[in-house]
């Protein structure tokens, strides 16, 4: 049986483009580094969102304080040039202008320290922004590293795969059309669809040929296991 060989070539080759192309899959899934890197550079993206939310906040409250501060500090002035200016003399009323220019004092200070209380809170927000800016910085270019080898390694393989179909075609050509439609019948169904008989056993199923089998074997004509259906030589 001539066709036999081209037949076990032409199984070989299918084994091995089907493990090329799982191969080709494994490449992104199977790499964890790959994804972790991903699902950290996606969070952090969305954190520097929120961190530049944040600092737009901080400075407009910054801005705020700080016209509430212009205020208070031109009413502080005005108080103080009525008290020190001889212009007020009555006792009741600088009394309680005295009163106001101490209440100003100390809403000035509150303000004050707000104002640094935020501008702390800012410098801190800023920090944060340059670190996580670096660390995407990094992880842009792991990935982009890991995305390169990757497709590296995916183009060696498809030539692989390119090199086998050629060789395919190669034998292909050497078989009868019959043959050809049988073999890939058998394909769809099977990987190992061209099985030794051990014995007077089918080793792809074990089960006990009939003696009629084993005698077309002998003469070398192609048969198929009534089990399993694979093809079957000695
Ligand atoms: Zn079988």
């Amino acid at each position: 049986m001539d066709n036999l060989f081209e037949l076990i070539k032409l199984r070989d080759y299918d084994i091995e483009l089907k493990r090329l192309k799982k191969e080709i899959e494994k490449i992104d899934s199977e790499n964890p580094n790959l994804n972790e890197y991903t699902i950290e550079n996606d969070s952090l993206k969305s954190e520097i969102d929120n961190l530049n939310l944040k600092l737009e906040q901080l400075n407009k409250e910054i801005n705020r304080l700080n016209l509430i501060l212009k205020n208070s500090y031109y009413n502080k002035e005005d108080i103080e040039t009525k008290l020190y200016n001889g212009s007020v003399t009555d006792l009741k009323q600088l009394e309680y202008l005295d009163e106001e220019l101490e209440k100003h004092k100390k809403e000035i200070e509150d303000i004050e320290n707000l104002v640094i209380l935020n501008m702390e809170e800012l410098d801190l927000t800023v920090n944060k922004l340059d670190a996580i800016k670096i660390r995407i910085e990094e992880l842009d270019k792991t990935i982009g590293n890991i995305i390169n080898e990757n497709s590296i390694k995916k183009f060696e393989i498809n030539e692989e795969i390119e090199n086998i179909i050629d060789n395919r075609k190669e034998v292909i050509k050497l078989l009868d059309n019959d043959l050809i439609d049988l073999y890939e019948e058998i394909r769809v169904s099977k990987i190992d669809f061209i099985v030794k008989v051990e014995g007077d056993r089918c080793s792809g199923c074990n089960v006990i040929l009939p003696l009629s089998f084993l005698d077309n074997l002998n003469r070398n004509i192609i048969v198929r296991c009534e089990n399993c259906n694979r093809m079957l030589y000695k």
